[in-house]
């Protein structure tokens, strides 16, 4: 096969499926060979199959990687048209295509060879910064990520931490728990692009206090010290699956199965987690099953067409913005209109070539990212709306539940706001709500929610968090916030406090309307409890 450069153990294994599609090759010739002979022979039913057999390898071979074999495939399809049609075949052209393809094939290296044996080069976990005082054990955790087959730089310093990530692509961090592991933590989440970098603290301690303080930092996992090869690489893998969730969702459906392996094999990667289904019947369960950002819809397949269930989908408000591509070997005017007319984004030809798949998948896939962006987020503060927020809250409960976990809510709203905006202007309220939501946004773990609630009012939800606990994390931001100094429209400073509300799943409710309601009733006594409070119960 062409094209195929394996840089990373990903490419190797496209080539290892390349290459195994590549060895099936002379069987397939063979039996559309023997199709072929029957069918000469008057057998209707051997060339409908011979032309399945073709029509396969026009769409499929190119995105193996066997672009020749496709196009030489797709010369022959045309000569069977006919089959399919009605009408005489003309045998002079089926047989020079058949033997073109013959040729093609032939010229295929024989035997598939691996450009990778797997177990050569160890599969990479993905690279993980360990920052430590330490120089020892920076040394050791090197050793034990080799010995794991994970990727660790290291840093001594906050600064130095900074510029690793800056320079090379991080999965995760591992810092050891002090004031420069703080420091640390908020600094590498302030990057651009870098804001729900995955963390870990590591400490011989790890009581209480310290996996507030962790929790509050925005660690995800608290690895005690010391640690084994074997806990470095459990804690990586973790704070390695926490960034994997992010990774877009694709839906594939196609009858043939070699096309939804190929399609599959062609886009998943870190980016991309692909989904495959082989019939139109199941597609609207998949969709609520697995919720993904694109469908590559086949057009011609048994049951209801690409094009029926494009319109099935734009006639339900849930999936009226899907991005939708269509797939068809004949692309020509009359299905472009029909496309576009049933709702589709854009469309794909047969043979799909690996290349033009993945553009057109991922600039979709990114334009759709940033419309998400703009219509679930707050402008002014960055944090989630509402709406979004209690679709994430659910989930979050019942995997809370599945875990037998905590899951604390608060409720949270500014003191005398509307002072803040009479005495020092609009605007001054304004970058408080702006410099409270970046807080909130920065602190906490990846997987806990935030939102804005409305107005100067916040909601925040901590997995896994008791009420003590809650409470000790979310008492750091309120002395945060008290620490942070404000300036009016005179210039003059001034500063500003928050009360608040907390309600535990599953004592104090489960869903997410029974907690707001606890958490929102016992930030009001906060209020009438003198403000600047946390009330637990
Ligand atoms: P309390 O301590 O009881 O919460 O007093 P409060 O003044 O904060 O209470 P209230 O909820 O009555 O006032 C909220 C004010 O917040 C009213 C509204 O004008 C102001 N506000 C809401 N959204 C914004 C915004 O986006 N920017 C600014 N500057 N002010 C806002
Ligand atoms: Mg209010
Ligand atoms: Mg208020």
């Amino acid at each position: 096969p062409e094209e195929v450069e394996p840089e990373d153990s990903f490419a190797a294994s496209l080539a290892l499926l390349s290459a195994e599609y590549g060895a099936k090759l002379p069987e397939r010739l063979a039996t559309l060979e023997a199709h072929l002979g029957r069918g000469r022979q008057g057998e209707a039913a051997a060339l409908t199959e011979a032309y399945g057999v073709v029509h396969k390898l026009h769409g499929t071979a190119g995105s193996y990687g066997f672009r020749d074999v496709s196009i030489t495939a797709g010369r022959l399809e045309d000569a069977m048209r006919p089959v399919k049609e009605g009408g005489p075949l003309d045998w002079t052209a089926v047989d020079a295509g058949a033997r073109a393809l013959r040729d093609v094939v032939a010229a295929l290296p024989g035997a598939p060879k691996p450009e990778a044996s797997p177990g050569e080069a160890a599969p990479s976990q993905g690279t993980l910064l360990v920052m430590d005082e330490d120089a020892a054990l920076l040394a050791s955790a090197k050793r034990m990520g080799e010995d794991e087959g994970l990727r660790v730089v290291t840093a001594s310093t906050a600064l130095e931490a900074c510029a690793v990530v800056q320079r090379e692509r991080v999965d995760g961090a591992l810092l050891h728990m002090g004031p420069e592991g703080v420091t640390a933590a908020g600094a590498l989440r302030a990057l651009e692009g870098h804001e729900s970098l995955p963390l870990a603290f590591t400490s011989a301690g790890g009581g209480l206090q310290e996996r507030v303080v962790a929790a509050h930092a925005g660690a995800s996992l608290f690895l005690p010290r010391p640690f084994t090869h074997q806990d470095l690489a459990i804690a990586a893998e973790r704070l390695v699956a926490a960034r994997r969730q992010e990774r877009a969702r694709v839906l594939v459906v196609d009858d043939d199965p070699e096309a939804v392996r190929a399609l599959t094999q062609a886009l998943a990667s870190d980016a991309v987690e692909v989904v495959g289904l082989e019939s139109a019947y199941g597609l609207l369960d998949a969709l609520a099953q697995h919720r993904p950002d694109l469908l590559l819809l086949d057009v011609r397949m048994p049951g209801p067409s690409g094009f029926d269930l494009c319109r099935i989908l734009r006639l339900s408000p849930e999936w009226q913005e899907l991005p939708i591509l269509l797939i068809s070997a004949q692309v020509g005017l009359e299905f472009r209109l029909a496309a576009f007319q049933a709702g589709a984004d854009d469309y794909l030809a047969k043979p799909v070539l690996r290349e033009e798949l993945r553009a057109r998948v991922h600039a979709r896939l990114e334009r759709a990212r940033l419309s998400r962006e703009r219509t679930e987020r707050d402008a002014l503060t960055g944090l989630m709306l509402r709406r979004p927020f209690v679709d994430a809250l659910t989930a979050r409960l019942s995997e809370a539940r599945r875990s037998d976990k905590p899951l604390a809510l608060c409720f949270l709203d500014v003191d005398h706001f509307k002072k803040v905006n009479d005495e020092h202007g609009h605007l001054a309220g304004d970058r408080v709500l702006m410099r409270l939501g970046r807080l909130l946004g920065a602190r906490f773990r990846r997987e806990d929610l935030r939102a804005r609630w409305g107005g100067e009012e916040f909601v925040v939800a901590l997995l896994g968090e008791t009420p003590e606990s809650a409470k000790e994390i979310l008492s750091r931001t309120a002395e945060e916030l008290v620490g942070m100094e404000f300036e009016g429209d005179q210039g003059e400073p001034f500063h500003v406090t928050f009360s608040a509300g907390l309600a535990v799943a599953p004592h104090d409710g489960v869903t997410p309307e029974e907690l707001l309601r606890v958490a929102d009733a016992r930030m009001y006594r906060a209020k009438s409890n003198g403000r600047n409070r946390i009330e637990v119960e």
